[in-house]
């Protein structure tokens, strides 16, 4: 018996021993693709040795030092890059240990900088449906995966959501793109007003929204109008870059491709890479100096916050990252889109092949043009990763939401060290997996 809690299934999984390259091995040397980096996390590969040996050297030198009495070198060097590479105007950085803290960090951040300016009526947040930002309870309530609040529903703090800009759903026969997406957007404006302008405090979304929905970015445009009606109401505008941040989608952030700046930024999984679990929230000077000069004290914090090994980690990554691998990343995510295109495009069981760089996702559905999503009780998201994993690839599926708006996908975050044969064995092992899945339900 094992006493490590499990997860998801009561059947123990392999235990695994080796991480090399775009493979995991497990204790019987069966090798696996990591396709999904657990869920977008491995950007760099397994066994990275500049990662690897920068660890090693601060843990030689500092391995931790509480940032309520020292800063480390790692933590200051790592914020001066996320700054220099961030969306214009996000200029501070408070490190945390994962995503789940880092979007905590972000709401009480924006409660506190509308408490310093002398505006404490605003306390509302507005997000979208079909959306994750964490498990932790202020994470979870602005999130909007509806299977994962469920039961903690009692628990959560009241928050509205807005319709997410889901092109392959969501837009209507004859309307162009860019219109649907300014529909979409507009949606935000009336919530705003409905709830009263004055008592709104942010408005938080996934650029490109991952675990719920499979990798669906927005259309042009939309969140140029985001940003003009958080600007018009004096809302806060928070990007979650949690999964799509770290050059997932062929930018460093992901923000970067709307043309916009946030107010509040935040980023975790390819930030660590897997080698340490960190996350960050970047902020603007103008929020920074709010409770600078005001407070003079964000009223927050962990135990690991800045945690000099982690900072370690990060900076040697961001560093790879920066310095030319993040330039592949949107050509490689147009070659295996290509090939999925190319295996999967007349499948009967694929409504939708879509995502930005290497963050791509595909959604399956029962007909093709009716989009009538499968079954529920086919469990097809979990038969698929267990076909999948069977196969010897890592992907990340889930079901669709209970609201029956959305069907069963599955998200492919490859790492951005994978060559086009990698994306052969990808391809190959998820259609084997596809075919049967389809196969076992008849
Ligand atoms: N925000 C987004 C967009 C995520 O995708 C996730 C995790 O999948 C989180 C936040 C939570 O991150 P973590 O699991 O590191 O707490």
């Amino acid at each position: 018996m094992s006493h490590v809690f499990p997860r998801n299934s009561n059947k123990l999984p392999p235990v695994g021993k080796v991480g090399a390259g775009v493979h995991l091995f497990d204790a019987d040397g069966k090798a696996y693709f990591d396709g999904s980096g657990g869920a977008a996390v491995s950007c760099l590969g397994h066994g990275d040795q500049d990662v690897i040996d920068a660890i090693k050297s601060q843990l030689d030198s500092m391995a931790f030092a509480h940032t309520g009495f020292l800063s480390s070198d790692p933590a200051e060097a790592l914020a001066d890059l996320l700054v220099l590479h961030a969306p214009e105007g996000l200029e501070h950085v408070y490190f945390v240990s994962g995503g789940s803290e880092a979007v905590e960090a972000a709401l009480k951040l924006a409660r506190q900088y509308f408490v310093e300016i002398g505006q404490p009526q605003r306390s509302k947040i507005i997000a979208r449906r079909q959306s994750y930002h964490g498990n932790t309870l202020g994470a979870l309530a602005v999130g909007g995966n509806e299977w994962r609040r469920a039961q903690f529903a009692p628990l959560l703090i009241d928050v509205s959501h807005i319709s997410p800009c889901y092109e392959y759903r969501e837009k209507h026969d004859g309307e162009t793109t860019f219109d649907f997406g300014q529909r979409m957007a507009n949606e935000l404006e009336d919530e705003i007003l409905r709830l009263g302008a004055d008592q709104v405090m942010a408005f938080i979304a996934e650029p490109v929204v991952g675990a719920t929905m499979g990798a669906v970015p927005s259309v042009e445009g939309y969140f140029k109008r985001i940003r003009e009606i958080c600007d018009k109401y004096g809302v806060l505008l928070i990007l979650d870059e949690v999964m799509c941040g770290m050059g997932r989608t062929g930018t460093l952030f992901a923000a970067d491709q709307e043309d916009i700046s946030p107010d509040i930024c935040t980023i975790a999984k390819g930030l660590g890479a897997g080698y340490q679990p960190i996350g960050a929230m970047l902020c603007s000077g103008k929020i920074y100096h709010a409770i600078k000069d005001g407070s003079g004290f964000f009223q927050h914090g962990h135990t690991y916050v800045g945690h000099p090994t982690a900072c370690a980690a990060g900076l040697a990554v961001v560093q790879k990252l920066t310095g030319g691998l993040v330039d592949q990343v949107a050509s490689k995510g147009q070659q295996l889109t290509d090939m999925l295109n190319d295996a999967f495009g007349q499948n009967p069981l694929v409504g939708d092949i879509r995502g930005r760089g290497l963050f791509i996702g595909m959604e399956f559905v029962a007909d093709r043009d009716t989009k009538a999503v499968l079954d529920p009780s086919h469990k097809f998201n979990a038969r698929l990763k267990a076909a999948a994993f069977d196969a010897g690839l890592i992907c990340y599926p889930m079901g669709g939401t209970i609201d029956g708006k959305h069907g069963d996908h599955v998200l492919l975050a490859p790492p951005f060290i994978s060559e086009p044969h990698h994306f052969e064995e990808v391809v190959d092992k998820l259609g084997a997996a596809v075919a049967k899945v389809s196969a076992d339900l008849g």
